[in-house]
């Protein structure tokens, strides 16, 4: 790779095991692909990409089921470099109507079911659909078997976008942030530096790929170390537990360790080769830390990051890793918490997270407005979320900004209130919003999912939350329910409760 060089495959393949026969991935049905696998499909991905007519800095957005020629597609868009634009196979036809207008993409990769759909939808844009299956078969597989397994990749600048992933911001049209070569070199090599990643390492992938964590943080520190991965279609906990004890890494969103504590079939002994497990997206709750670790004697490591600034904080890998927290910020990271002026806070106060690095974003598409509202002159991004460090600097992350309740002309933060709910005896978790209030501005929430066979009163939840809070920071109302809504990432769908709820105090 020559200095000038700075495209991600690149850096990738300095990496890669003398050896290309090493595997790099293995399916659950037994399939091995090694990482010469990896190199010649991604080579002729990149042909056909380049024959098609696409030039480097091109939008491919793909829209299809996880699979290693999945994973084949992303690396030939970066060795040709073009803009790799991933979107949620869950969408549907209006959503995909939008990305695809805003991305504006020169090739669209879709599932073979949704081909109609999508072709319906590429027409105004006149531009070519292929399909991607996840038997290694589909138009785009097959049109790409006759090209060359070699491949020189494109030399890339530092700040040349790699790829264009949406938000996944619940409220207001997603946006899309540009992520570049550069800003996911950076953010790579730091957390294979800071998880101490190795060529021994198995990880357990069963995360969706369309999203920051299975793609760059999962993905990013096997192929950065020449390490392996179990690659699972999605998480099945019966499949995760029989993939364990061969793994030594495994990195999940919360709820998968919520599933793993509910099975007796995970146990100590499933955890015999593992030296990792690592948790983000969403907030893990300290009780699950206590109980995966009386269970299998591992200390889940909690990290923290968004689309558009990748990791930016780590619970350490040697030391302390504090529940709770996110830890504190990576190598390279700065953070500071910030109140509505911009000025620092006292250790240990909440105010808003800002982030600088070389692993923020270098904007979002062709949206300079958007983009100029999210950092400060002084040049920091402002996450939205809403912090405290402690003396030692760890992080902890007490809220979105949008999710701040005001009631009665008073802030309270969902993450304080939910904490001590979560403590009652019979409470499996809890969401807090705030609900328009024709007193109050805003009135607090509580929706409460117990735990099986437990019911609780209404009052009793109340009145506990009092004991230990602030009148005003108390919920009005508590709504039971068996299972919070969440989404693919883990993350709370606190909009949509906030809609079910709408009328609570009419
Ligand atoms: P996304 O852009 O979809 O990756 O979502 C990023 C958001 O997820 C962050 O801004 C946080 O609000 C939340 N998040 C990510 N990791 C954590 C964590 N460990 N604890 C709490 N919230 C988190």
């Amino acid at each position: 790779m020559p200095s000038s060089d700075h495209n991600l495959f690149s850096r990738f393949a300095q990496r890669f095991p003398a050896s290309t026969a090493t595997v790099l991935l293995e399916t659950p049905a037994g399939q091995r692909y090694s990482y010469a696998d990896a190199l010649s499909a991604s080579a002729r991905l990149a042909h056909y990409l380049t024959d098609l007519g696409l030039e480097a800095g091109d939008r491919v957005t793909v829209q299809v089921s996880k699979s290693p020629e999945s994973l084949w597609l992303y690396l030939a868009c970066l060795r040709a470099g073009m803009v790799y634009q991933p979107l949620n196979d869950a969408y549907l036809q209006a959503e995909m109507a939008y990305f695809i207008g805003d991305a504006e993409p020169s090739l669209i990769v879709c599932d073979p079911a949704s081909q109609t759909i999508i072709a319906g939808l590429a027409k105004k844009r006149d531009c070519p659909v292929l399909t991607l299956g996840t038997a290694a078969n589909g138009s785009l597989i097959e049109a790409s078997r006759s090209c060359a397994p070699e491949f020189e990749t494109t030399p890339r600048n530092r700040d040349d976008p790699a790829v264009l992933l949406y938000s996944s911001g619940t409220t207001g049209e997603p946006k899309g942030a540009m992520l570049t070569h550069g800003n996911l070199i950076a953010n790579t090599a730091t957390l294979v530096d800071a998880w101490g990643f190795t060529p021994d390492d198995r990880l357990l992938h069963a995360l969706p790929i369309f999203h920051a964590h299975g793609l760059f943080v999962a993905t990013g520190c096997a192929l950065m170390s020449g390490a392996s991965m179990a690659f699972l279609p999605r998480f099945d906990t019966d499949t995760v537990v029989g993939q364990l004890p061969e793994c030594t890494v495994m990195m999940g969103v919360p709820t998968y360790y919520g599933r793993l504590l509910q099975t007796p079939k995970f146990q100590h002994e499933t955890c015999r080769n593992m030296r990792l497990f690592i948790s983000g997206s969403a907030a893990l709750l300290p009780e699950t830390f206590k109980a995966f670790e009386q269970r299998s004697g591992h200390a889940i490591l909690e990290r923290y990051g968004m689309t558009e600034t990748l990791m930016n904080t780590s619970n350490p890998l040697d030391g302390e890793r504090r529940p709770g927290t996110v830890g504190p910020p990576l190598p390279g990271v700065s953070v500071r918490v910030v109140d509505a002026n911009n000025d620092g806070t006292p250790n240990g106060s909440v105010g808003n997270l800002q982030i600088r690095g070389p692993n923020v974003f270098a904007g979002y598409w062709r949206r300079p407005d958007r983009t100029a509202q999210e950092f400060t002159t002084d040049g920091w991004f402002r996450t939205g979320d809403q912090a405290t460090i402690d003396a030692d600097g760890y992080v902890s992350i007490v809220g979105r900004s949008k999710d701040m309740i005001i009631t009665g002309g008073l802030n309270v933060y969902p993450r304080e209130v939910e904490q001590v709910i979560d403590q009652i005896d019979g409470v499996a978790e809890s969401a807090v919003v705030g609900i328009s209030h024709p007193d109050f501005g805003e009135g607090v929430v509580a929706v409460v999912a117990t735990e099986a066979d437990r019911e609780l009163e209404e009052r009793a939840v109340i009145r506990t939350v009092r004991e230990q809070l602030a009148d005003f920071k108390a919920p009005k109302r508590i709504v039971f329910v068996a299972q919070l809504p969440r989404n693919t990432m883990g993350k709370v769908e606190k909009a949509q409760l906030r809609e079910d709820l709408a009328k609570v105090f009419r």
